[in-house]
């Protein structure tokens, strides 16, 4: 069969699905032909050499995405879906809950897989692009806080006197909020750290961070924060307006605070209003990982660090591809890991297994239709 890997034509993706660690793995079999598309890899750093001399061969953007199997990062645009052949195998992040886009991928004839969909089950989490990708986000978050931060992160003694160590607040702590505290950890700075789901409390205090607490009420509260599947869902009113208090005032505290509050299809809560901003010590930095959700904090917007009453507020979409070579390496993994499922890595025959948990979860669209969810 032929796989293929084209480039990313979305605006500042910089990453790419294979790379020439992956492509050398996937040509291993000898029962298949790799076309990478000509500077597939640039933006990560890998040059069309070393995708060569992985056993690769360079070819167009037609030629990558009329593949039998094409390996993406994001989901195709419509003129490159006008490039791809019915029946063809797509896999990559398809935004699952863009229902135009998938029905698109469908209409398209193509066999659709989003890597997004995965269960978070312990056999997946060698494809785990959610994982992968969060944690990267969450590391640099913190590098670009620090850097829009006009102060320190550690605790100095000098000679010229002492510097204080950077108070950071971390909202959501999933994988990119734990990957934030042990990074700005390492920065020296005091965490604290919040969630919806009371599971993460140990996790937290792990990492040396200290938890703040948000106390339910009822059962029912306790019930919904336990989440489903790994997840979060959204909480009642009353315990959002209790944590929007506890919020402010350890906000108005900090001097650095990272939100990564996520709900899987819905837009992300929001956890810090314009009041809380207004009462936080100029020269505070915010970053907020969900502004392409919808955002976390009030004033958040994407692609800008909006300056509100001396607070920074940073909205950088795609933070994972800021660290391309590194995002790639980990997703190009994912990827074949999970396209190991249906190509045996040793003899290349390629067999889609319907009854695997991981394909049925990750199969959006097959044979001109949109895969129901149930
Ligand atoms: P996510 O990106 O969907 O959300 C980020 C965090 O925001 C979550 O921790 C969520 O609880 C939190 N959140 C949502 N609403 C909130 C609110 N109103 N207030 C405060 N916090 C809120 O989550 P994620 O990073 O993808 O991970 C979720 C969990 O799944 C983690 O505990 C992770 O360790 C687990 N996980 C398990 C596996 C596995 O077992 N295979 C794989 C990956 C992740």
């Amino acid at each position: 069969m032929l796989i293929g890997i084209p480039r990313e034509t979305r605006a500042g993706e910089t990453r790419v699905a294979a790379t020439p660690e992956t492509v050398k793995k996937l040509a291993a079999s000898g029962a298949h032909q790799i076309v990478v598309e000509a500077g597939a890899g640039t933006g990560s750093s890998f040059p069309d050499a070393q995708y060569q001399a992985a056993g690769a061969r360079i070819g167009t953007a037609s030629d990558a995405l009329s593949a039998d199997i094409v390996l993406k990062v994001r989901a195709p645009l419509p003129e490159e879906l006008a490039r791809m052949k019915r029946g063809a195998v797509l896999i990559g992040l398809l935004n699952p809950f863009d229902v135009a886009g998938v029905q698109a991928i469908a209409q398209a004839g193509i066999s659709g897989f989003a890597l997004e969909m995965a269960p978070r089950i312990t056999r997946a989490q060698a494809i785990d692009v959610l994982s992968s990708q969060a944690n990267i986000a969450g590391y640099k978050a913190v590098i670009v806080a620090a850097n829009e931060y006009g102060r320190f992160m550690p605790m100095l003694m000098t000679a010229a006197g002492t510097v204080k160590a950077a108070r950071v607040l971390v909202l959501g702590v999933g994988v990119a909020g734990l990957q934030a505290i042990a990074t700005a950890k390492r920065l020296g700075a005091v965490i604290e750290a919040s969630d919806v789901r009371p599971s993460v409390k140990d996790q937290v205090e792990s990492l040396g961070a200290k938890w703040v607490d948000v106390p339910y009420e009822t059962d029912e509260e306790k019930q919904i924060a336990e989440g489903v599947g790994g997840y979060a869902r959204p909480m009642p009113p009353a315990w959002m307006a209790r944590q929007a208090a506890i919020v402010h005032e350890r906000a108005k505290a900090a001097d650095i605070v990272i939100t990564t509050a996520l709900i899987p299809g819905r837009p992300a809560p929001t956890l810090i209003k314009a009041a809380t901003v207004a009462q936080m010590k100029p020269g505070s930095v915010i970053v907020d990982l969900a502004v392409e959700q919808g955002g976390n904090v009030e004033g958040a917007q994407i692609d800008t660090v909006a300056n509100v009453n001396g607070v920074k507020i940073v909205g950088i979409p795609n933070l994972a591809a800021t660290v391309p070579t590194d995002a790639s390496a980990l997703y190009a993994r994912n990827v074949l890991t999970f396209l190991n499922l249906m190509v045996d890595p040793k003899s290349g025959a390629f067999n889609v297994p319907k009854d695997d948990e991981i394909i049925k979860g990750t199969l959006v669209c097959e044979n001109g239709a949109v895969v129901p969810r149930g």
